[in-house]
């Protein structure tokens, strides 16, 4: 699945896919990766949140 101009560092397209762990979003054009913290339970917690806009 592609999300286009979703990131929220550089405003790219950002790519989602899943591994053993869970979902992830990544960005193409500057590389910004972040879990999917509604699919995925990981313990740690990004820095950033809720700031997308
Ligand atoms: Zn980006």
């Amino acid at each position: 699945m592609m999300k286009l101009k979703s990131c929220p560092r550089c405003r790219g397209d950002v790519i989602v896919d899943w591994d053993h762990h869970g979902g992830y979003e990544q960005c193409l054009q500057c590389g910004y990766q972040h879990d999917l913290k509604n699919v995925v339970k990981v313990e740690r917690r990004p820095v950033q949140e809720m700031r997308q806009r």
